[in-house]
């Protein structure tokens, strides 16, 4: 904890340059942390699958979503996880940028719908991860989301008791399973509470299914999910390099 106090002190000290481009930002800027060439480069998802925001196949349902848990409704993305959104990730999660959590949620704020009243909760660390990061990352941008909607954040309904792989290197079932029976849930204040999970990154959806599904098992019914960026899909792709 202390280690990471003074990790966010000494960003504080150092002259401003952009996360993403290295560029030096004028300490004028109200956030000089993301330059603002490249917030213009941060590209915003379009609407898609009504259930998971995904951009629907040319026929069909939705595949994507097809195996998420009863109880996740929605899911919400801002911005696709482009060059300027992964610079942004990774320098609040692993070195320390915590005031990155502000600019990364007024981003979602300003694309994402008043989700009107409702829990906020951050999709929680093992305990261990917790210990060497000294913070979530996930919990530093509900708080930051939650200041900017009026609405609470709740670190307390959910819990993570198992100690996950990394995700990166996982096929997208390897995912399912590494994340599977991961989270504990206490039960729901009131029948009609309402969470809404809160992450950096979506990938696959493994994470926010497997949360959702141990909420749902408690007797959460009404469950939605944001999170700053989503991984490009291949079609996605293909039309950004075009
Ligand atoms: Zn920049
Ligand atoms: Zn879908």
């Amino acid at each position: 904890m202390l280690t990471s106090a003074l990790v966010a002190l000494e960003r504080l000290l150092l002259p401003n340059s952009c996360v993403a481009c290295g560029r030096v930002v004028a300490a004028t800027t109200p956030d000089a942390l993301v330059c603002a060439a490249c917030r213009s480069r941060l590209r915003p998802v379009p609407a898609g699958c009504d259930r998971c925001g995904q951009p629907l196949p040319p026929v069909g349902p939705c595949r994507f979503c097809r195996d998420w848990p009863a109880g996740l409704d929605w899911v919400t993305s801002a911005v696709w996880l482009g060059q300027e959104a992964r610079a942004m990730i990774h320098h609040l999660k692993y070195e320390g940028y915590t005031r990155l959590g502000d600019t990364v949620a007024e981003r979602m704020a300003l694309v994402m719908r008043h989700p009107g009243p409702a829990l906020l909760v951050p999709i929680p660390l093992g305990a261990g991860r917790l210990r060497q990061r000294g913070y979530n990352q996930a919990a530093v941008i509900a708080q930051a989301l939650g200041r900017f909607w009026r609405i609470p954040v709740d670190r307390r309904t959910l819990a993570r008791i198992r100690e996950t792989k990394s995700q990166t290197e996982l096929t997208p079932a390897e995912r399912a399973e590494n994340v599977a029976r991961a989270f504990v849930a206490a039960p729901p204040p009131r029948r009609q509470s309402r969470i809404i999970l809160v992450d950096d990154v979506l990938t696959t959806g493994a994470t926010l299914a497997a949360a959702a599904a141990a909420l749902h098992e408690m007797g959460w019914t009404r469950i939605g999910a944001v999170t700053f960026a989503r991984a490009l899909p291949f079609v996605v792709r293909l039309e950004l390099a075009r």
